[in-house]
């Protein structure tokens, strides 16, 4: 039987994004940069991570709650060993009506196939530039377009479309890849969803002056291509959606620093080694590893947690907001 909890804003408990790894194989500027996480960076050793028995009890323990739709993030989601088993023992929890995952889309191409009949049904794909000086540049290990378009489309061919591309955009580095993106997908299905910078964790540099507001990238698209605001697919949903008046498919717009959407907010996150998280932007998590490994029923401490929680930071943050310690990053987060 589903308890849906409510937050101290009203906010249901309805997503579950998951980490299961804080390793990617890409160093992309704006989540893990080189510099930070270097060769020397210390990765989360094995047996801190969440086991995927546990992984299961805790997913559950979500879902009884309310949650209905599970993404799986990393850093890099399929460099878990075994991921696909991952995905089916999830795909396997009664009430898991979406899941999804989140990849850089290196390893896509030869595991689409599997993850998708082990349940996965949808997947989304990052894609920053559609020339390859820009897109290394971003992912900064030389990673090229052309690998990732064949796993959009291997993804495509396993049932995974209509796929979601990820576009993180950052003034000054790749806000002419915003028409460039918009012409290579219009009228292919797939979803390209334009992503403000913003300044999650500690690493990577932020400043307001380097994000191309939601405005722009509209603008810039609709004088080509004219748009139209269509309604979200439900409640919550991350991305406003924009389609082609020609008729020629949708496009996504991430707008959490000049179009926060803390209101409806309904995402919980938990890291890799199982730290709950109710905010992209927290400060501090809850541990739910220990009492798990403990024995200890990891439901009520999500009651706790969900029910005092009053997040909204993309509301309240300003170009002014002090850079304060934030110890959650991306890559171990995931988004
Ligand atoms: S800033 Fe926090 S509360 Fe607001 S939408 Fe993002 S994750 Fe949700």
């Amino acid at each position: 039987m589903v308890m849906q909890v409510q937050d101290r804003l009203g906010r249901p408990l309805r997503d579950l994004r998951i980490s299961v790894t804080d390793r990617c194989n890409f160093r992309c500027t704006y989540c893990m940069p080189k510099e930070v996480f270097g060769p020397d960076h210390r990765f989360l050793p094995r047996d801190q991570l969440l086991g995927f028995e546990e992984m299961v009890t805790v997913v559950r323990a979500f879902v009884e709650r309310g949650v209905t739709k599970v993404r799986i993030t990393g850093g890099e989601p399929l460099l878990r060993k075994g991921i696909e088993k991952l995905v089916g023992m999830v795909a396997a929890i009664d009430g898991v009506e979406d899941l999804t995952l989140t990849t850089n889309g290196s390893l896509l191409a030869r595991k689409a196939e599997a993850l998708a009949a082990a349940g996965l049904r949808r997947v989304t794909v990052s894609l920053d530039a559609l020339d390859d000086p820009t897109f290394m540049a971003m992912n900064d290990v030389g990673f090229p377009v052309s690998a990732v378009l064949e796993a959009i489309d291997a993804a495509a061919a396993a049932g995974l479309g209509p796929v979601k591309v990820n576009c993180v955009v950052k003034r000054g580095v790749n806000e002419h890849a915003v028409l460039d993106m918009a012409r290579h997908f219009r009228g292919t299905g797939h979803i390209v969803r334009f992503i403000e910078f913003m300044d999650v964790g500690s690493t990577n540099g932020w400043r307001m002056d380097d994000v191309l507001p939601a405005s722009e990238i509209l603008e810039t698209i609709h004088r080509e291509f004219p748009l139209v605001e269509i309604p979200p697919n439900y409640p919550g949903e991350v991305a406003t959606r924009y389609r082609y008046a020609d008729g020629a498919g949708e496009i996504g717009v991430i707008a959490s620093v000049t179009r926060p959407f803390c209101g409806t907010c309904t995402r919980a996150r938990v890291s890799a080694e199982g730290v709950l998280y109710t905010c992209l932007f927290a400060v501090a998590g809850t541990d739910l590893r220990g009492p798990l490994r403990a024995g200890e029923d990891v439901g009520e401490i999500i009651d706790r947690v969900w029910a005092s929680r009053a997040d909204r930071y993309s509301e309240i943050r300003t170009a002014n907001t002090p850079r304060r310690r934030i110890p959650v990053e991306m890559s171990y987060i995931g988004g």
